[in-house]
């Protein structure tokens, strides 16, 4: 259930590897989940849900993609609006050097960075992470107000896990990611997710809710990957999520800014404004970009990393772990914060326990199909 990533790589590997038949709901009316891209009325290739960048350290995972997709090889590079002008972030030499109008080396700017630190004993939130680093005066500049408008909540109330996704430099990398690989898929997330479902042995039904249907389907395993706690009818409460407001735009000009992604991290009500053609390479007479307004309803985009929802996360997990022949995976499946290729990772892994606990099965009592 569920036609993103986690349920895609899971049908691939069912249908392709152990032989399985599979039904692939979804209740949108596309695959890709999250991911989906298409071309919009101007003819500009557009991320539906928002700007999607892919990167990874794994090579399994970037190998098993590049099966359906060939790459195109990019490195999204994002600049930050502060105090008037456009500065590289994650902070580094370039942005203290800009921002202060220095000339330091990258000692200097760790001797500058030590100067300004507030050094904390623990690092447990959001706060602690990037003003350990860097002090409380960037820490304001950068993260609190964006942090704020994003999560709706103080850095000081979230997880370490949240800027630490983006640390802090010494030298003079401009680019967002480290990963050792970092490309986009060259025809799009949806034609990738095309070629990964074109099985004979996968079945897709869109625009179906699957609680809809699921007494008329013999099944003899359900992967779920929708959100955990509407699964069971939130018995434990509401997990909460983020949600954004994708405000789009066709400019009748080539291009509209400089790179990517510009972050806005002061006033704004959006945090951030994407220009496709960079992430896609898509030569056009006219550009589309995206607003993201953060909103606390629609659907359900961010699961938000702070310990009293791990610990409703937790009581639900204890349900799905004895819940027979379900198994959940995603990023909503299990309320974790995952870029794609961790959803990709944690797919492949439940496709090689399912794989094993089959062949058990199988050598014991005989043919489970
Ligand atoms: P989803 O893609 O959400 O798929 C779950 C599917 O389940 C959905 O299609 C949904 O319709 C379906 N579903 C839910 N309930 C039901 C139901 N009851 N019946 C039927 N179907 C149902 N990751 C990166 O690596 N790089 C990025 O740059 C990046 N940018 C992002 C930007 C934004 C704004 C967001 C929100 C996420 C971003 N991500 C990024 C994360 C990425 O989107 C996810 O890691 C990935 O798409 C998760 O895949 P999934 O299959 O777990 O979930
Ligand atoms: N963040 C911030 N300022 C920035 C960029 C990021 O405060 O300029 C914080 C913010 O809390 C954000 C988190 O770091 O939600 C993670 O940023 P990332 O760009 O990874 O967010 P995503 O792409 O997942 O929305």
């Amino acid at each position: 259930m569920g036609a993103g990533l986690a349920g895609s790589v899971l049908a691939e590997r069912l249908a392709s590897i152990a032989n399985k038949k599979v039904l692939l709901i979804d209740k949108r009316n596309h695959i890709g989940g999250n991911t989906f891209d298409y071309y919009n009325s101007d003819g500009i290739l557009v991320h539906k849900y928002g700007p999607h960048i892919f990167h990874t350290n794994s090579k399994e995972v970037f190998d098993y993609l590049g099966k359906f997709t060939e790459w195109r090889p990019y490195e999204h590079h994002v600049l930050a609006s502060v105090d008037g002008q456009l500065v590289p972030i994650p902070i580094n030499q370039n942005t203290v050097n800009a921002l202060y109008g220095l000339n330091l080396s990258g000692e200097q700017v760790q001797e500058f960075f030590d100067a300004k630190a507030d050094k904390k004993d623990q690092i447990l939130t959001s706060e602690d992470v990037v003003v350990n680093v860097v002090g409380k005066e960037l820490y304001e500049k950068f993260f609190k107000h964006y942090t704020l408008k994003q999560w709706a909540l103080d850095p000081s109330e979230l997880d370490a896990s949240v800027t630490a996704r983006v640390p802090t430099r010494t030298n003079k990398d401009n680019r967002y990611f480290t990963d050792k690989f970092q490309a986009m898929p060259l025809r799009g997330y949806t034609k990738m997710f095309h070629n990964l479902l074109d099985h004979p042995n996968i079945h897709i039904m869109l625009n179906t809710d699957y609680k809809d249907v699921m007494d008329e389907i013999n099944f003899k395993t359900l992967i779920y990957s929708g959100p955990i706690d509407a699964y069971f009818d939130y018995c434990f409460g509401k997990l909460p999520y983020r949600s954004i407001d994708f405000k789009s735009q066709t400019i009748d000009s080539e291009n509209y800014q400089a790179v990517g992604t510009v972050n806005y991290p002061m006033s704004q009500a959006y945090t951030r404004i994407t220009e496709f053609k960079h992430l896609t390479g898509q030569k056009h007479d006219k550009t589309s970009i995206v607003y993201e307004y953060p909103t606390a309803d629609g659907d359900p985009y961010y699961p938000i990393p702070r310990k009293e929802n791990t610990e409703i996360y937790n009581q639900y997990k204890t349900l799905a772990d004895s819940e027979p022949n379900t198994f959940f995976t995603g990023r909503l499946g299990t309320y974790k914060y995952y870029n794609m290729d961790q959803v990709v990772a944690q797919s492949l892994a439940l496709f090689k326990k399912l794989n094993i606990k089959e062949v058990a099965f199988v050598n014991g009592n005989g043919s489970h199909r």
